[in-house]
């Protein structure tokens, strides 16, 4: 037998050099200090920004602030198994959510992590919460209307896809209704919407997830819910993370819709953190950063340029304000990171105007490029009579003696108020909105009494759905009134008034 020692050698040499340690170095540090869901930590130093950390006893943690010798981190779950003295691990990521159609009908915590009981959601990609927002060149100019299918809206300050529309009032002026109305009305759209609760009653969000289910909405819809009882980190992440799925479809070209109700809630536990953290506090003890913490969730909302596949997200942030106290530090700040805001008035709700968008202090910065052709034809009309009612009206309190000028504004003013009232979740077809809205500035109602403006209104529409549906079917399609539509509809009104029961 031939036996070759060389080779043997050789063998051995080359086995020791491609020998390699089986064992992976991780840093591990130590609490040094815990409580009311924050660590401090020493003894990480290779630890990013926003890094996860991982808790000897499993809990997660965000490294927020990388002081020298510590971290502080905030915890995303109960701080009750925390002890000193505990090891930490670095995890090498940032804090990820799932994402993709399998979130679509399901109820989700601010970690993606369901919530309704509907058993482990599909998915196949992650995405870091928090991405740095798409650039000037990666955009495009807004163009395409997001329909509300509330008239107040649509006409008044209509909202574009890829827009973000502030929804600010005081508490119990229908800020949720209408984000909700706007949600249900984008079935069939072709829209995706995402609705992050942040720091609401966890009954308020089992409700608002119940009408969703019960109208439909839920098919095409995400909830991320972070509710009050949630730590105050998750309440902070919980923005972000519905943001995340959002952008997942807007970069697939999809259109998507995101509301954030509310960001006050959001400021303040972001307060809350910062002050645990025990980071300067600045106006109203907000830290300096919290201009940037909505800003850069904001500016994530974009209407993606078609180089990038076209997909939009429009944001409506909500903000509850103090005794309609617009000029507040967190109102300030997001209303100047918006395109346009909907300002809601306690008065106006009280009296019965419901949706309550106050037309003066409401704005988009976007306007007609987000409205249908034939609508930005009736609409500047229409902001003008109702600017000039709301002006005549507060001076005729004075005054009995009238022009027949200023009767007709004003009868044709109560009008519009009359029109623009709207029940929660009826939102209105466009073409109807159009159909309605072409009746009032052509002056068909000026004969029909205040009162039955409305009862008109829902009868004659429900008169044209069952004799002319062409008409809507024909402004649907073409999006404008044509002359000979003009007639059709002069007939159709002719023919309803006929019946004779509203003059
Ligand atoms: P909060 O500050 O508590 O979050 P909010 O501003 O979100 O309140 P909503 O909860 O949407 O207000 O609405 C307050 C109440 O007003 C609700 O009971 C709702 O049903 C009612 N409401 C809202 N919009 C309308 C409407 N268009 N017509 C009639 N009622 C409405
Ligand atoms: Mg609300």
């Amino acid at each position: 037998m031939f036996f070759n020692p060389d080779g043997i050698g050789a063998g051995i040499k080359k086995q020791i050099e491609e020998f390699a340690a089986g064992a992976d170095v991780i840093e591990v540090g130590a609490v040094t200090q815990a409580g009311d869901g924050i660590v401090r930590v020493s003894g990480l130093p290779g630890v990013m920004s926003g890094e996860l950390l991982e808790m000897e006893c499993g809990t997660r943690a965000i490294a927020l602030n990388l002081d020298s010798g510590s971290i502080g981190a905030v915890l995303m779950g109960s701080d009750a198994q925390v002890k000193e003295g505990d090891l930490v691990r670095a995890t090498g990521r940032v804090a990820e959510v799932p994402v993709g159609d399998g979130l679509l009908g399901r109820v989700v915590n601010a970690l993606g992590q369901p919530i309704d009981g509907k058993g482990e959601i599909p998915y196949t990609a992650t995405r870091k919460i928090e991405r740095v927002a798409p650039g000037v060149i990666e955009r495009q100019e807004i163009g395409r209307p997001l329909q509300t299918g509330i008239k107040a809206i649509d006409v008044l300050v209509p909202i574009g896809r890829g827009q973000r529309a502030l929804i600010i009032g005081d508490r119990q002026t229908g800020k949720t209704a209408l984000c909700i109305d706007t949600i249900i009305n984008q079935k069939d759209k072709d829209v995706l919407c995402i609705y992050v609760a942040i720091g609401q009653k966890a009954s308020t969000v089992a409700r608002i997830v119940r009408t969703l289910g019960e109208t439909g909405a839920m098919a095409y819809t995400t909830v991320v819910a972070a509710t009050a009882s949630d730590s105050a980190s998750l309440q902070y992440i919980a923005p972000y993370a519905g943001c995340a799925i959002g952008e997942e479809w807007m970069e697939a070209g999809r259109d998507v819709l995101i509301v954030y109700d509310d960001l006050s809630k959001h400021a303040v536990a972001y307060r809350a953190l910062s002050l645990l953290l025990r980071r300067p506090p600045g106006r109203e003890a907000y830290p300096g950063d919290v201009f940037y913490l909505h800003s850069r969730l904001l500016e994530r909302a974009a209407c993606l340029s078609d180089e990038r596949g076209g997909g939009s997200m429009t944001a409506l942030p909500v903000i509850e304000t103090l005794e309609g106290d617009i000029s507040a530090y967190i109102s300030t700040n997001v209303i100047s990171i918006t395109d346009g805001q909907i300002y809601l008035e306690t008065e106006l709700f009280n009296d019965g105007i419901r949706p309550a968008v106050n037309p003066g202090f409401s704005v988009s910065r976007v306007g007609g490029a987000a409205q249908i052709k034939a609508m930005k034809r009736i609409a500047g009309p229409l902001r003008i009579e109702l600017a000039q009612y709301r002006e005549l009206a507060a001076f005729v309190q004075f005054g009995s003696d009238l022009s027949q000028d200023t009767l007709d504004r004003l009868r044709q003013g109560e009008r519009i108020v009359e029109i623009l009232k709207q029940p929660q979740y009826r939102p209105m077809p466009v073409e109807q909105q159009v159909l309605i809205l072409y009746l009032l500035t052509n002056r068909h109602l000026a004969d029909v009494p205040v009162k039955q403006v409305r009862k008109f209104q829902h009868d004659f529409l429900a008169f044209v759905g069952e004799y002319h549906e062409g008409i809507t079917a024909e402004i649907k399609e073409k999006q404008l009134i044509s002359e000979e539509m003009e007639e059709k509809i002069k007939g159709a009104i002719q023919a309803f008034k006929g019946q004779g029961s509203y003059l």
